[in-house]
């Protein structure tokens, strides 16, 4: 490991863009293009909101936990809440699947953007509360 940070936040949605700012500067070092540094950013977000929105349904009281770590051309980026957690983990990967559509417009293509946006996307239990969802992105340059 080349390099690693730690960051807890509150569930609040005016830390959703602080979230993917850190992430997008601890990421700098490897020079990411703009393209990239969008990808990533979009990609915490994301996973960000879903905590705020979905694990601790706006209890601004919830902790947001992100972990992230740098190997050689690749940054890990682990995002965790202790929330209400997903029973069927494949089916709310699913394009288009969302348990908030009515209530607040959701359109259910959050974990698909990540996924697409990001080398690798796994979503697990968070021990007996909550998720942790675990992407990478390899940052490689091909001069031309
Ligand atoms: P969108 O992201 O397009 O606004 P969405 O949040 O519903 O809509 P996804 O981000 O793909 O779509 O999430 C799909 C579903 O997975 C959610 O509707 C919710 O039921 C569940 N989910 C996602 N993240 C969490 C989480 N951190 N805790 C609990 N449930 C979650
Ligand atoms: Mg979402």
């Amino acid at each position: 490991m080349d390099n690693f940070m730690n960051l807890s936040i509150s569930a609040k949605s005016c830390n959703e863009g602080f979230a993917r700012s850190v992430v997008a500067a601890f990421t700098a070092p490897l020079n990411p293009t703009v393209d990239e540094i969008n990808d990533i950013k979009t990609a915490v977000s994301e996973a960000v909101t879903n905590c705020i929105v979905h694990a601790y349904d706006h209890d601004e009281s919830g902790i947001i936990n992100i972990n992230a770590f740098l190997e050689g051309d690749t940054v890990h980026i682990a995002i965790s809440d202790k929330g209400v957690g997903i029973s069927d983990i494949a089916k709310a990967r699913q394009p288009f699947f969302t348990t908030k559509g009515d209530e607040e417009d959701r359109s259910g293509l959050g974990f698909t953007v990540m996924e697409t946006f990001m080398d690798s996307l796994d979503v697990q239990p968070n021990g007996d509360k909550g998720i942790v969802v675990t992407m990478t992105k390899a940052i490689n340059h091909t001069e031309n």
